[in-house]
């Protein structure tokens, strides 16, 4: 008796922790809104002086904000994921729409790095089976890092084609590369080949959410050649 009620303070207690977690996460994220969006305003004041101080400074500003923001998501679901508090209901999803729609929510950040952003995909694509926040997760996490890691005026493409029994995703840039020897280590937690901003954390989820779905996630990178990660998804009608 007195072991159950322990657990059932325990109980609420990590849910009293996960529930401050996210409020407090969401309370940060909506004031790093506000600073990105009124810093990403100031710039504009600047568009015709982009050399000049205030401009730089408004620059160092937006681009700290965004790591920030990046980091606090990360950490977030990385906690979700380590405490099991998720659910996973995959159904039939076409995937055309998910990538259209985490493009365009990354344009904003190519645009101001001058990137090129392309999807090519063929004319139909069978459904897969996933859950559409899952699949939007990944995509964004490799588009993100697609974006940082490649120089201004880089390109960045987003392909898909059916093999098999499922549907594999590519994301590819024209970056800095991935030495051979760091290319199973990047999905380590907190791995980062260089330090860096971010949180290290986004290819760990990346990697924990494709194999949720039964899928697999692979890359080709060299230095200096630019990288392709790729990833497989369950097709409907095979599972
Ligand atoms: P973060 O991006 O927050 O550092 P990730 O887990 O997403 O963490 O990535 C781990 C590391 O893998 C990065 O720090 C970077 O060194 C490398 N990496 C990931 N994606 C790319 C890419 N597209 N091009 C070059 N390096 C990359």
């Amino acid at each position: 008796m007195e072991n159950l009620s322990h657990k059932t303070n325990q109980a609420e207690q990590d849910e009293k922790k996960i529930s401050f977690g996210d409020a407090t996460v969401h309370e940060l994220k909506t004031l790093l809104t506000a600073i990105i969006v009124s810093a990403e305003l100031l710039a504009e004041e600047f568009q015709s002086d982009q050399k000049s101080l205030a401009a730089r400074l408004t620059q160092n500003i937006i681009r700290n904000a965004r790591s920030l923001d990046e980091k606090l998501a990360h950490f977030s679901e990385m906690a979700e994921l380590l405490a099991g508090d998720f659910s996973f209901q995959p159904e039939p999803l076409e995937v055309e729409p998910v990538i259209r729609g985490v493009t365009a929510q990354l344009y904003p950040i190519t645009r101001s790095k001058k990137q090129s952003l392309t999807v090519e995909l063929p004319a139909s694509l069978p459904p897969v089976k996933a859950q559409r926040q899952y699949l939007e997760q990944i995509l964004l996490n490799l588009l993100t890092n697609a974006s940082k890691f490649t120089p201004e005026g880089g390109r960045i493409t987003v392909r898909a084609s059916k093999e098999d029994n499922s549907l594999v995703i590519e994301v590819t840039d024209n970056g800095i590369g991935i030495p051979a020897d760091k290319h199973k280590l990047i999905f380590q937690p907190y791995y980062q080949v260089n330090g860096g901003k971010g949180s290290g954390l986004g290819l760990a989820i990346t990697k924990f959410l494709v194999e949720l779905h039964g899928g697999k996630i692979w890359l080709k990178s060299a230095p200096g050649q630019g990288s392709s990660f790729f990833f497989s998804l369950p097709l409907m009608n095979h599972t």
